[in-house]
């Protein structure tokens, strides 16, 4: 009983019910004359036959049948009785041959091909139409009947529709209605009974014949020419490298989907993909295993969408588009930080000679608003928040967020010649140790927030923020196997690595610009409770800015995901931070940071950071 809660259900069984009575209350075939059951067999045979040989229309791969021209012309000369055998014959062999189609859509079929054919019939009667021989000269009870069988059957099938997707009524059915190439197919199916008629009464089961033969033939030539019109749209459509969608039917899916949005007021998001570092994998082993790689990725892609029925393009050289109906932004950004996690830990043929070891891509995602004007501002928004994921340090997905964009420009503004000393310095990390100069990055964005937060003034803000820039500029001197190891340090190792602090000091001590951060490369290591390295410096003996980057930086090192390794999520991380404070951390900093990463960065607890 719980599937009748289902209108559309409930729908299907009043219909079915209401079909079968209909039959039983006025189907009086007996079988008497011996040439009456050959009509039988042969209207059954012809209708079989043009079920199986249907017309298909372009452009969604409409099916149109000639079988309702044999049952009004079978109507016309034999009248309902033959006709409702024929229909009832026709329906138990259908239902047995086509035994994998569930047994209550056969019913719903049969009933309603029954009413339609009732409905007609009346009308035909009803307006002193004729059984028995086709009356040219008396065209109105055809073209009455005509319609009664068209409409009942439009009016059957919309309400069906209607109740199944929660559109409107009238929308279902003018959509019918006002396809030109369906009404005039139909209609001129259903004239075709008249000839078809005709045709009978004149040549007897011949013209049958006649008529059957030209319907398959028609069906064989229309299918070929539907065939052929899909070959080509998909070849005007699909790109040739991926058979992705390209870009130009990507912009037209995006419109469709856009105008939906505006209607419906569902959200709707988009994110482009750009491959990192792919001139590198070309120049290292070509073009035709560049072009493997894109085939490969767009496979992945494609598996990994589809699901969600999502559309994937290539949208160009090495950039990939996801379209995204029916998802917010934030919801995209999980969705895609997923796709990255899976590109990176998917193994692609010659990956690991690149800087993150694995294939990788930075992306943008915007989301649909009110005032989006068309397409194109939508992708120049994802562009400009991809943009934004490289120059983070790629192998990164990013919302696209006006403010955000536009403070960060200011802020670099007002300090750039440092800041572009220091992340000049950094830059060489890129080929050493992409990992720190990505740490490096994330830090510094954080230190940005943070620093607002602290309403520390502009000098302070701008030691702050340089320093987590180039906090780590030490690493420089330590060898890359013990940088990039996986494993736990040797002891020797350790100590190597603890020295970073020094070296670090030494490295931005020959640049005169950069003097005011030494305390911050030299001393963001110390612990609150003397512990720590350099020196073992203990609780206010630590300047201020380099406490504060000290919990910036172990946030950052426990909450950053890399690839085939756990870690701890923004939650476990602040418990992490909590649980250390007054130890390891000056606990007067750990609630406001805590408060910022509750604010600002939580609702990316899904889609955390990657080195
Ligand atoms: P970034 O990380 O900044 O995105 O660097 P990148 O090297 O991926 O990007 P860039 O835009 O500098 O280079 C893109 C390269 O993609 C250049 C071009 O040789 C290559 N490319 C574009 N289309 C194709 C293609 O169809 N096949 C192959 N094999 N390479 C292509
Ligand atoms: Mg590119
Ligand atoms: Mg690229």
């Amino acid at each position: 009983m719980q599937i009748l809660r289902k209108p559309s259900n409930l729908y299907l069984l009043i219909v079915s019910i209401v079909g079968i009575v209909t039959f039983l209350l006025l189907y009086q075939f007996k079988f008497t004359a011996s040439h009456e059951m050959v009509l039988l067999y042969c209207f059954v045979g012809a209708i079989l036959l043009l079920n199986h040989y249907t017309i298909l229309i372009p452009p969604e791969g409409n099916s149109l049948s000639m079988d309702s021209a044999v049952y009004l012309a079978c109507l016309y000369l034999f009248g309902l009785d033959l006709t409702l055998a024929v229909l009832i014959s026709n329906s138990i062999i259908y239902a047995a041959y086509h035994r994998k189609v569930i047994w209550w859509k056969h019913v719903f079929n049969f009933s309603i091909y029954t009413l339609m054919i009732v409905v007609s019939y009346f009308t035909f009667i009803y307006s002193s139409g004729e059984i028995g021989s086709i009356h040219i000269t008396e065209l109105l009870p055809y073209l009455l009947s005509l319609s009664a069988y068209f409409l009942s059957n439009t009016i059957l099938i919309s309400f069906y529709f209607l109740l199944l997707e929660e559109s409107s009524f009238s929308s279902n059915f003018v959509g019918i209605i006002k396809d030109k190439a369906f009404l005039v197919s139909y209609s001129s199916t259903l004239l075709l009974s008249m000839v078809l008629g005709s045709l009978i009464e004149d040549k007897g089961i011949f013209g049958l014949f006649l008529f059957v033969s030209i319907a398959v033939l028609l069906s064989v030539a229309f299918n070929q020419n539907f065939r052929l019109f899909q070959a080509i749209s998909n070849k005007a459509n699909k790109d040739y490298l991926t058979g992705l969608n390209n870009h130009g039917y990507f912009k037209e899916l995006l419109e469709k989907e856009l105008r939906l949005s505006k209607e419906t007021d569902h959200p709707l998001s988009v994110a482009l993909l750009d491959i990192d570092d792919f001139k590198k994998y070309n120049d290292l082993y070509g073009h035709i295993q560049g072009d493997q790689l894109l085939r490969d990725f767009g496979k992945l892609l494609e598996n990994h969408t589809h699901k969600n029925q999502y559309s994937v393009a290539r949208y160009g050289g090495e950039e990939f588009a996801i379209l995204m109906p029916g998802t917010t932004a934030k919801a995209a950004l999980g969705f895609v930080n997923q796709l990255r996690k899976i590109t990176n830990d998917t193994h692609f043929k010659g990956t690991h000679a690149l800087p993150y070891g694995c294939l990788s891509f930075s992306a943008g995602i915007a989301q649909y608003e009110k005032g989006t004007y068309n397409g194109t501002e939508l992708l120049n928004k994802s562009d400009q928040a991809m943009y934004y994921s490289k120059s983070q340090g790629k192998n990164l997905v990013e919302l696209y967020n006006e403010q955000k964009f536009e403070e960060a420009s200011d802020e670099n503004h007002s300090y750039e010649k440092q800041f572009e000393d220091a992340e000049q310095q950094l830059k060489i990390f890129l080929s050493k140790d992409v990992y720190t100069y990505r740490h490096s990055k994330r830090v510094f964005q954080y230190s940005v927030d943070f620093a607002r937060k602290l309403n520390l003034n502009e000098h302070e803000r701008k030691i702050l923020t340089l320093g987590a820039l180039i906090h780590d500029i030490g690493k420089l001197e330590i060898p890359r196997d013990v940088l990039n190891k996986t494993g736990k340090l040797e002891p020797h190792e350790w100590e190597m690595m603890k020295k970073h602090v020094i070296w670090g000091k030494e490295i931005i001590s020959t640049n005169k610009q950069l003097e005011e951060l030494v305390p911050l490369v030299e001393l963001h290591h110390e612990r609150y409770d003397g512990k720590g390295y350099p020196y073992g410096l203990k609780g206010e003996n630590i300047p201020k800015l380099a406490r504060v980057l000290c919990i910036i930086d172990s946030f950052d090192a426990m909450t950053t995901e890399r690839p085939y390794q756990k870690t701890k999520t923004f939650s476990e991380g602040i418990e992490e931070l909590r649980k250390c404070a007054g130890q390891q951390f000056d606990q007067e900093l750990v609630e406001p940071f805590i408060e910022l990463i509750q604010e600002q960065y939580m609702f990316k607890d899904q889609a955390q950071p990657t080195v």
